[in-house]
């Protein structure tokens, strides 16, 4: 087997390393069979402000002149003048993939790497590297290579012409709402309500994506896009997208590590409050430490569902962690396990079924029409506006390596299963 791993080539204003994956599949798939791999890694660390991910093009054979091929096109696509892209590849070739880099890749799911593990890794297997510039690209590559999925999407990407890139993406957005009807739950995270989420908006070359269950559903699904533009190619990439890679059981908050991403059961301890900006933040304990939780602004309608709670609910939250000393967990999910019962306390009934009114202070309650008294008030089991189930963000605030609600039902792997 050969592999390719390929990171850091993109910039805000441009290009996608999927592409750069998608000519080089397109060319090589001449020598040989070939399966490339959308790789999603951790997604708190923020070198920029799109998905933080790598590719690897996995071979049968290696094709000849294979390196050369790579290292050109990454030079004449990559965005190497930007000052934050600094583009790495990694070639190895082997029967199969040695142990240590899959720990590398659950390693960068989870964790901060540094350049030189990456390298001193690779090279002490015998896999060559190129770095561009910083070329921290070859952490994402390596890790890429290393990668198994343990559960696993699919994601259908076109490109568009060369001559289109930055201008208005020509998608009818009724044919992408008609296939969403028609492939939902196969598909998923395609509409948010009235928006459209198969096209990116910035300007590189993707012209739009499909998620799913798998390539056949995906292949029917792009026959249902109406277009005015030509497409110049598409790639089906193996992913780890949709699926909760990210997220690892933590019982203890003292456990929780910066960059990671968790899930937790605790208690609320604390109503939840909005701050500066429209975020709802609240606090949860394990019974000895409390960690702040949040919902930002961006996640709309998910901060009223948290705005509910109530100190006293049991809760598993899901979210990944910064590097704030607070480490506040930014929620993406949460499970409401055990709602916290509330009362409230209110003016007795008459046996004739009027309300009763107070008879003055500290005098009891009367009808006013029986002229019946009563000494207390009564307290009244308060009705809660929350299910115990599990919530999650909306799908245009989700991140890609985030498992959808239905997919959660579908597939129901242990580690987020719904009680
Ligand atoms: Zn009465």
């Amino acid at each position: 087997m050969f592999y390719v791993g390929i990171d850091d080539t993109d910039s805000k204003k441009g290009m996608c390393t999927t592409y750069l994956g998608a000519l080089l599949a397109d060319e090589l798939s001449r020598y040989t069979s070939i399966k490339p791999k959308l790789v999603r890694l951790n997604p708190n660390i923020r070198w920029k402000t799109r998905g933080n991910a790598g590719i690897c093009l996995e071979m049968r054979k290696k094709p000849k002149g294979v390196e050369n091929l790579v290292l050109e096109t990454v030079e004449e696509y990559a965005e190497i003048d930007d000052s934050n892209t600094h583009p790495g590849v990694v070639f190895y070739q082997g029967d199969k993939v040695p142990e240590e880099f899959s720990r590398f890749y659950e390693k960068c799911l989870h964790e901060v790497v540094t350049i030189d593990e990456a390298e001193n890794l690779a090279i002490s297997y015998g896999a060559e590297i190129c770095k561009f510039k910083k070329g921290r690209g070859i952490i994402g590559a390596l890790a890429s290579i290393g990668s198994i999925f343990k559960d696993k999407t699919y994601e259908l990407i076109a490109y568009r012409e060369k001559k289109n890139w930055g201008k208005e993406r020509k998608i009818d957005k009724k044919s992408v709402f008609k296939m969403n009807e028609r492939t939902f739950p196969l598909t998923f995270n395609n509409v948010d309500n009235e928006r459209i989420l198969i096209a990116p908006h910035s300007p590189c070359p993707v012209l739009f994506g499909i998620r799913g269950e798998d390539p056949e559903t995906l292949k029917r699904a792009f026959n249902m896009i109406k277009l005015g533009e030509r497409i110049e190619r598409k790639i089906i990439y193996e992913t780890n997208q949709g699926t909760d890679a990210h997220l690892i059981n933590v019982k203890r908050i003292s456990d929780i590590k910066p960059y990671s991403s968790v899930i937790l059961e605790g208690e609320v301890n604390s109503l939840p409050r909005v701050i500066k900006g429209g975020h709802v933040i609240f606090t949860v304990t394990d019974g000895s430490d409390s960690i702040e939780c949040a919902a930002y602004e961006p996640t709309k309608e998910f901060r009223h569902i948290v705005k509910k709670l109530v100190p006293g609910d049991k809760v598993r939250v899901y979210g990944g962690v910064r590097s704030d000393p607070k480490k506040t967990i930014n929620l993406e999910k949460i499970h409401v396990m055990k709602l916290a019962e509330m009362y409230r306390e209110e003016n007795p009934l008459c046996e004739c079924g009027r309300r009763m009114e107070s008879a003055g202070k500290n005098q009891g309650f009367r009808c006013r029409i029986c002229k019946t008294f009563k000494g207390d008030k009564v307290r009244v089991k308060y009705p809660r506006e929350l299910e115990e189930r599990i919530y999650q963000v909306p799908p245009r605030a989700m991140r890609h390596i985030s498992k959808p609600l239905v997919r959660e039902l579908r597939t129901n792997t242990p580690k987020s299963s719904c009680a």
